[in-house]
């Protein structure tokens, strides 16, 4: 009888081990697929609507904050003539050249910062805790570490350069809409200046002027 419970109880704990595993495997499934579902499958940066998202949730922390607001501010940014590398040296290039500027801005960036691809050969980031006068110096170090990191990709001399827009959240009145408006603009001043160029918003919230 003893051998029988004993059977019994190691049965039982073994099935419930292997139900745990189950369940564990398919949570790390569901999570894996959620995370590929928000990744741009060329680049692996967060797509055009994961990053949306992830800057809406740090605006609300930063509305929730009561007292002090936290500072935030967003990049955005534009490869330089890109068409041409596409028609002189093929998609395929074109591609490696996305892949490249995405890990070289990656590595530039802190570990709270958000990086996305918003537009066929457009980024955007969000910087958390980031003043406009810190955003103008993430901007001029990304735009400095492209141009001399991105010269060639493989075999091919490419000499990428990238067009920067930056601008700081007001705050609550502002919506988030029209802070990507301001980065946007400024980003295509930062083209019709002669690119390879970051250029900022003016605009500051009340209480940092
Ligand atoms: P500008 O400096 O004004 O930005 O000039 P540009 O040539 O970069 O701008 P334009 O908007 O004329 O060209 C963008 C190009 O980006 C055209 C399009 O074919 C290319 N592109 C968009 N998505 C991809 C992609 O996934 N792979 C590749 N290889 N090219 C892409
Ligand atoms: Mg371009
Ligand atoms: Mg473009």
């Amino acid at each position: 009888m003893a051998g029988w419970g004993l059977w019994l109880v190691d049965h039982l704990a073994r099935r419930m081990r292997r139900l745990l595993d189950e369940r564990d495997h398919a949570r790390a499934e569901a999570k894996r697929a959620q995370q590929d579902s928000e990744r741009d499958p060329l680049t692996g940066v967060l797509n055009r609507g994961a990053w949306r998202r992830r800057l809406e949730q740090l605006t609300e922390n930063h509305r929730e904050d009561n007292g002090v607001a936290k500072p935030l501010s967003v990049l955005f940014f534009d490869i330089d003539l890109f068409k041409l590398i596409n028609d002189s040296l093929g998609h395929g290039v074109g591609d490696d050249c996305l892949k490249a500027v995405a890990r070289t801005v990656a590595e530039e960036l802190r570990g709270g910062d958000v990086l996305g691809r918003v537009g066929g050969e457009e980024f955007a980031v969000v910087l958390p805790g980031a003043r406009r006068i810190h955003a103008i110096a993430v901007a001029e170090r990304i735009r400095t570490a492209v141009q001399t990191r991105c010269q060639t990709v493989g075999e091919e001399v490419v000499e990428l350069t990238v067009s920067l827009g930056a601008a700081e959240y007001l705050g609550g009145e502002e919506s988030l809409d029209a802070l990507v408006e301001r980065a946007d603009r400024s980003m295509y001043q930062a083209k019709d200046s002669g690119r390879n160029m970051v250029v900022a918003d003016a605009a500051v919230p009340a209480a940092a002027n």
